[in-house]
């Protein structure tokens, strides 16, 4: 099973990552902001690898999905999905773009296909009444199947815990720096997870020897509270002071561009 993954966009100003196969494209989320934006991204996708066969949505915050996406998608004959509490909150966000029943669904169940991607949706705490929701994705069969968590959004990992045993590639948001969080107050902040908590996280994955992906991308750095350097330094120095070896390939997605494309071995 070759499977691919791209981050388009990943801060609180838009996300947007893409997973693919021979045969099944998918993104999760399209919080992008200008139509030509994310025609250039839906289309570019398209001609790329294949129809789209749809977006799985997180959650009803505006840098996951806004009107213009909505509208692309629509344009697209491209489906968002997201959960039955998320849909009624994203269809009062989105106004006239979200109105359109055929273009935003709630998910077929809490597992579900979509193109060659099982999809598990996993429901995530973050922001007070907000339906908030990573995903498990599972492609391919016997010794190539693959396995891919994705979360982002979320103040405590511990509902993800569970799920990164037997993780190939985790996608997890590493939001801020309690130093910098500190001179630059974002009230918003309490709702995403510190890289110290996503450090711990991953420690703990991997101390109980049931998890080993090969890569670990950190998502949604905080422009103004966060960098590149402190995001990676906080989790190769929590596997250090342990005395664990970080099996994984450690980055970090670009905020506001494009990644290269990563195999997911
Ligand atoms: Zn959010």
């Amino acid at each position: 099973m070759n499977l691919f993954f791209r981050s388009f966009r990943s801060s609180s100003a838009g996300n947007c990552l893409a997973f693919w196969t021979a045969d099944s494209s998918i993104l999760v989320d399209c919080g992008v902001q200008t139509l030509g934006d994310c025609r250039a991204i839906v289309h570019g996708q398209q001609d790329r690898h294949g129809p789209l066969d749809g977006v799985l949505v997180t959650h009803a915050h505006g840098d996951h999905l806004g009107g213009p996406a909505a509208r692309v998608l629509a344009e697209a004959g491209v489906v968002a999905y997201a959960h039955r509490d998320a849909v009624p909150q994203l269809r009062a966000r989105l106004g006239k773009a979200g109105a359109d029943g055929r273009a935003l669904r709630p998910f077929p169940g809490e597992r579900f296909t979509l193109g060659e991607f099982d999809v598990e949706a996993i429901r995530l705490p973050h922001a007070p009444g907000v339906a908030t929701f990573g995903f498990v994705l599972r492609v391919g069969h016997g010794s190539r199947r693959r396995k891919v968590v994705v979360c982002t959004d979320l103040h405590d990992a511990s509902a993800v815990a569970p799920h990164l045993e037997g993780a190939d590639f985790v996608f997890v948001e590493a939001n801020h720096d309690p130093e910098l969080l500190r001179r630059h107050p974002n009230p918003n902040s309490r709702y995403h997870l510190s890289n110290g908590k996503t450090a711990a996280l991953l420690c703990r994955a991997v101390e109980d020897g049931r998890c080993s992906p090969g890569r670990v991308v950190l998502g949604h750095l905080s422009e103004r509270r966060n960098r590149d350097s402190l995001a990676t330094g906080e989790v190769e120095d929590a596997f250090a002071r342990r005395g664990l070896d970080m099996p994984f390939a450690l980055e970090t997605a670009p905020k506001f561009e494009p990644s290269r494309t990563i195999g997911i071995e």
